[in-house]
């Protein structure tokens, strides 16, 4: 027998609702078996209800005092739609923020390829005061014959990087089989493009206990996007930051094709905070920068970059990757463009 699990309601309390009214409907709703996400918003208290169908037709859910309106969840996607969580989710990890007036500036290399490449470029996006290091253990590559980047040992370079520069670790899993080993140094976990809707992976983020960065497949659209990430949020992960990084087209003048309209149709849609990787779109290092200050002026919530202390010996992604030396003045122009939208680095 199908069972329906989908979330359905949102409880919108008044305004003037009480704290302990709120907590009543909670209550109820969990003595029913009904599973539920509050979120103390702005204007009023909105309350997701998530429980199959039949089960929170049968409660009175109107009549309980302090609830102004009852409204179904209508979008495919529930638990990572906006309706949830009307203000935003903001992500914090180790004090760093993204979202709501925190934009997030995640650098560092493709992929860790020896020690000092990774400690080199940690220390230099932390003196531009980036919010988080990325780097690549596990690497997707298109050919088999190309680096596959170092696997366990580029972990503990990572590990070694965030202990010195204090900056959360950001890096990508791509084998059901790496969640803990992955879990244990990545502060956030990276789900690369090719992995989008890598439906069994997705699943296992639920119990890696770890903030995701789930990034859009190069042909997937929007609401694939937001379906693959309600896929970790079904979990119980709704730690996630959703990414934009390019989508194939015919335009073959950029690696891919960056879809701002995309950053600002999430920004409708989900409270998820949304970010822009410039670099894989662009493929090319004199883009980033005009790409990476368009992504904090449609009012993404961060970037992730590439970053690399000599990118023409690079094993990965070279002609993309920002010098090193050259970072603080391209943190500088984006800061100024964020400052302009009302935000500040996390
Ligand atoms: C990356 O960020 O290192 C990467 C491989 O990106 P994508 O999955 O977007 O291609
Ligand atoms: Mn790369």
């Amino acid at each position: 027998m199908a069972v329906n699990v989908s979330p359905e309601l949102l409880i919108v309390m008044s305004p003037g609702a009480t704290a302990e009214q709120t907590e009543h409907v909670v209550a109820r709703l969990q003595e029913a078996g009904v599973d539920v996400r509050v979120s103390p918003g702005r204007e009023a208290t909105v309350i997701g209800a998530i429980g199959e169908r039949e089960l929170l037709a049968s409660l009175p859910l109107e009549a309980y005092p302090g609830v102004e309106q009852v409204l179904p969840i209508l979008k495919p996607y529930k638990l990572v739609s906006r309706e949830i969580v009307p203000d935003g989710s903001l992500l914090e990890v180790r004090g760093r923020r993204i979202g709501h007036n925190w934009f997030g500036l995640i650098a560092g290399p493709c992929t860790v390829e020896y020690r000092e490449q990774t400690l080199e470029t940690a220390r230099a996006v932390a003196a531009a005061g980036a919010t988080m290091l990325r780097g690549g253990a596990f690497k997707p590559r298109t050919s088999p014959y190309t680096f596959q980047g170092l696997g366990h040992a580029a972990l503990e370079i990572l590990r070694e990087a965030r202990e010195e520069t204090g900056l959360p670790i950001v890096t990508e899993l791509m084998d059901p089989r790496h969640v803990e080993d992955v879990a244990e140094v990545a502060d956030v976990i990276q789900i690369g493009a090719r992995n989008m809707q890598n439906f069994l992976l997705l699943s296992e983020l639920g119990r890696a206990g770890r903030p995701v960065l789930l990034k859009r497949g190069p042909s997937a659209s929007v609401e694939e996007l937001l379906m693959a990430a309600e896929y970790v949020a079904k979990e119980g992960n709704d730690r996630i930051i959703l990414c934009e990084r390019g989508i194939k087209t015919f335009e073959r003048s950029t690696r891919y094709t960056l879809d701002l309209g995309s950053v600002a149709v999430l920004k409708h849609e989900t409270h998820l905070p949304v970010i822009v990787d410039p670099s894989h779109a662009a493929g090319r290092r004199d883009l980033v920068l005009p790409l990476a200050r368009a992504a904090a002026a449609v009012g993404a919530d961060g970037i992730i970059v590439e970053v690399h202390p000599r990118p023409e010996e690079a094993l990965c992604d070279g002609p993309q990757q920002v010098p090193a030396a050259e970072f603080a003045a391209f943190a500088r122009e984006v800061r100024d463009v964020a400052a302009l939208m009302g935000k500040e680095i996390g």
